[in-house]
């Protein structure tokens, strides 16, 4: 099946479907960008409030209490808002800070126009290394797109450029571009496809809907050349369905590098939207999502890059690396360093480009104004990566430090977060995004909040760790881990 044709699948689908698709390359019809736009409909005029980890430590719990007598108020996992949390979606506008409202506004008929008082603030960008790379066109204000963003060399030329800077998927240094690239040319296939992953529900990463806001054509580009570098010509663009603005601004970048000629004739764009779980940050379930199967884990061969969309060869990208992978390809900066999002209990929450092994106190410092009084804790790199301590903070913000660290995050929380209160978020959010394909993670996950003593939980995690499928189940006990290193008295206070 063709992308296209899932497309037309989709479109068919009935109303309400949590997946949505637009063929988009090139355009067959003289509609304006307003007009391919998604409709305002009845269904998105409902509030949803954000149950993300930053969004429930920032006075997301009572947002929720708040809202339950609102007819249609529901959870959402992510709204990509952790800078200005906690957040609430009314249709398709997100709103930042929201508890700063009188509780009154919350109780009857909910006012757009006095919503409009807390939209969500612009996401801060700063950045340590001058000149900026990854954030330098949105710093400069330079976004304009221009035809050099698109402009190609060969596909082994790139192969080359990219080989001598050693590119990989950010946070993954096994994970080579090149290598992927060679092994899906390598693989005998009439078709072959590059996807676009930008559908992060990652606790404490907003960088999905930042770069695909501010910068589309980066993504856009980045994904052109990778589709060269592999020999595709058929690419899939996966966005988080919640980020409406996203959705918008990279449809509009399509669009506008087809009318350009920027794109040319050899790539076919597709824009999914997807709501899909957290696991489909892995790359087998995201494909499964996309061809509209339920999403697990497969991290078995054959692997996507020999065996992936509709059984071709298929290239993932996160957003991110395809940002970083235009920007060295046009201004040959930008592969040391990474985009951070710091949120939660500092000064100026945002995101900051830093230099790979930047410590984690001088991003916050430097960054992100630095903390604020009263901070315990620090969630480095989401549910899989570390918590430290106030004392530890001159850990070194790199996979080696900090692995599995998909995205780059710091989420400071306040003195009010227990790490009790931390670790039964965390087990919750286990249980509820584990696939369940597996026994290790799925039986584990369930009896993590029921352990009694840390001795029992250690044993538990540690079977986890050793005997998941995934990343997933192997790696959330991470920062579970760290808790118990750290406060152990304040997870089982009867030890
Ligand atoms: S470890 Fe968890 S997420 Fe991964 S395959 Fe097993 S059940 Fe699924």
């Amino acid at each position: 099946m063709r992308p296209s044709d899932l497309a037309c699948r989709l479109a068919e689908a009935p109303s309400g479907a949590d997946l949505a698709s637009r063929a988009l390359s090139p355009r067959q019809d003289d509609s304006t960008d307003e007009e391919a736009l998604p409709p305002d409909d009845e269904t998105q005029q409902s509030v949803r409030f954000c149950t993300g980890t930053a969004c429930t430590f920032a006075g997301g719990l009572k947002l929720r209490d708040r809202l339950a007598g609102i007819a249609g108020a529901s959870p959402v996992r992510c709204l990509g808002t952790c800078h200005d949390a906690p957040a609430a979606q009314r249709g398709h506008e997100v709103f930042g800070g929201v508890n700063r409202l009188p509780v009154e506004l919350w109780s009857g008929e909910l006012s757009a126009s006095l919503l409009l008082g807390a939209s969500a603030k612009r996401v801060p960008r700063v950045s340590l290394v001058k000149p900026a790379a990854l954030l330098r066109r949105v710093l400069d204000g330079q976004a304009t797109p221009n035809a050099g963003m698109y402009e190609l060399p060969s596909g082994e030329e790139i192969l080359r450029r990219v080989d001598a800077m050693g590119l990989h998927e950010p946070g993954r240094p096994d994970r080579t571009l090149t290598a992927r690239w060679r092994e899906a040319r390598s693989t005998p296939a009439e078709r072959r496809f590059v996807v676009a992953r930008g559908d992060e529900g990652e606790p404490g990463s907003f960088l999905d809907r930042v770069i695909t806001e501010d910068d589309p054509h980066a993504l856009l580009a980045g994904l052109h050349a990778a589709a060269r570098a592999a020999d595709a010509r058929e690419a899939v663009i996966y966005l988080r369905a919640e980020y409406v603005g996203a959705h918008r601004a990279v449809e509009r970048a399509i669009h506008e590098a087809h009318a350009a000629g920027w794109l040319g004739d050899d790539l076919h764009v597709e824009l999914i939207l997807g709501q899909g779980p957290y696991i489909c940050g892995e790359e087998a379930s995201l494909l499964r999502a996309i061809e509209r199967g339920r999403p697990h884990a497969r991290p078995l061969a054959p692997f996507p890059v020999n065996r992936g969309l509709w059984g071709s060869p298929t290239v993932v990208h996160s957003v991110e690396s395809l940002l970083t992978l235009n920007t060295t390809l046009t201004t040959g900066r930008g592969h040391d360093r990474r985009l951070i999002c710091v949120s939660g209990a500092v000064r100026e929450p945002g995101v900051v480009e830093a230099l790979n092994g930047m410590t984690v106190g001088q991003i916050i410092d430097e960054g992100a104004g630095g903390l604020k009084d009263g901070v315990r804790m620090v969630l480095v790199g989401g549910p899989r990566g570390r918590v430290l301590n106030a004392d530890e903070l001159d850990l070194p913000l790199d996979p080696e430090h900090v692995p599995g660290m998909g995205y780059g995050s710091l989420m400071v929380l306040s003195e009010d977060v227990t790490p009790r209160a931390l670790a039964e978020h965390l087990f919750q959010f286990t249980a509820s995004e584990s696939c369940g394909a597996c026994t290790a993670c799925r039986v584990g996950a369930s009896l993590m909040p029921k352990m009694v003593d840390s001795a029992a939980l250690t044993t538990l995690m540690e079977h986890m760790s050793s005997a998941a499928r995934c990343g997933f189940g192997r790696e959330t006990p991470r920062p579970i881990k760290d808790l118990l290193r750290l406060y152990p008295g304040e997870l089982f206070p009867q030890e």
